[in-house]
């Protein structure tokens, strides 16, 4: 999941906002409009071959129907979502059940324009060949799937084996353009090899430690992100010198959607959920009277010698790992060779 605000602030690796709210990321979209080179082709099929970028792995541009139906499918996303997630997707300022978000979600896929697909396809073929050398296993075919305008919050993201793009995240081409392209690759990666995933989270100090029940009234404000629906993974952090285990959660502020101010985005917040970890069974947030214990991300201490300082994108192991995949492929500021080196090792083939 990449915002368009925040995507805006490409290459502001280390810019701060308000701590650990969304809107620092590492990468985005910032750099001249790139001239669209050939005129769109009007004619050109939705389909073709596609642009190979593995062993048996092609990138294709999606049909509506195709992304619809990727949109629709009963995924961990869709079964996951908080009565927050479901009304502040549709504006709702009323609950939304879970059937009747079902109902709408497939209106997320849009029509290609020739002109949006010539952009996207000279992003994809750039990185390519990088990709065809690291032999990664992609699922056969990675859909390519505009968005309709306001879907996820205008924000790319990923689905099964698609992408999701919209509209105004592609009218700049070019190095922004790959950066996001590859940004959600890596989310797509990462779910078609569950192997592999766990050994990059590693790379980063998180293990798979079951996901923790929240107190109803958190629960219900929880933000479920696309490319990462659990919070399943733990870190080692000190806080108040003391070893604990952590784990990183989003959820909004407030609970409240206001159909006309509240965007996915507006209120959205990370921190870090203090955990135990029993023997038998998933993480259990700790409590402090009725209430869970938070870190923030820059107060848990140890954090960023494990997760390095290569992007402010912090909101799961995912996207801190996404953020690094781009670095790994096609270079850029790294400010923690050490956590972009252990990813070229566990990707090589
Ligand atoms: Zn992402």
């Amino acid at each position: 999941m990449l915002p368009a605000a925040c995507a805006a602030l490409l290459r502001s690796i280390g810019s701060v906002t308000r701590g650990a709210v969304l809107g620092v990321v590492g990468i985005g979209l910032v750099g001249g409009l790139i001239a669209p080179g050939a005129q769109g082709d009007d004619s050109a099929p939705a389909h073709g071959d596609g642009i190979a970028i593995g062993p048996a792995s092609r990138i294709v541009f999606a049909t509506v129907a195709e992304g619809r139906a990727v949109l629709e499918a009963d995924d961990d996303f869709l079964s996951r979502l908080s009565p927050f997630d479901r009304a502040v997707r549709l504006r709702a300022a009323e609950p939304v059940s879970p059937e009747a978000f079902k109902a709408r979600v497939g209106e997320g896929a849009a029509e290609w324009t020739a002109a949006e697909r010539d952009r996207v396809r000279a992003a994809a073929a750039a990185v390519a060949p990088a990709l065809v050398r690291l032999a990664l296993p992609f699922p056969e075919r990675v859909l390519l799937v505009k968005t309709a305008p306001g879907t996820e919050g205008d924000a790319a993201f990923t689905r099964g084996p698609a992408i999701f793009l919209p509209e105004r995240m592609m009218r700049r081409g070019g190095d922004p353009l790959e950066r996001l392209l590859l940004h959600e690759l890596f989310h797509v990666l990462s779910r078609a090899a569950p192997g592999l995933r766990e050994r990059l989270y590693a790379a980063i100090g998180f293990v798979a430690c079951g996901a923790p029940a929240l107190p109803p009234g958190l629960d219900a404000r929880r933000i479920t992100n696309p490319d990462a629906p659990t919070n399943a993974h733990c870190i080692r952090i000190e806080h108040g010198g003391r070893p604990m285990w952590a784990v990183p959660i989003l959820f909004s502020e407030s609970a409240i959607v206001d159909p006309a101010t509240r965007g996915l985005f507006a209120a959205m917040r990370s921190q870090l959920l203090l955990v135990a970890r029993p023997e038998e069974g998933p993480a259990v947030a700790l409590l402090d009277g009725e209430s869970v214990r938070m870190v923030d991300f820059d107060s848990a201490g140890g954090f960023f010698d494990q997760v390095g300082r290569n992007t402010r994108y912090l909101i799961h192991p995912e996207e801190i790992l996404a953020d690094n995949f781009v670095l790994v492929v096609l270079g850029g500021e790294i400010r923690t060779p050490a956590v972009t080196e252990r990813l070229r090792r566990l990707l090589q083939p």
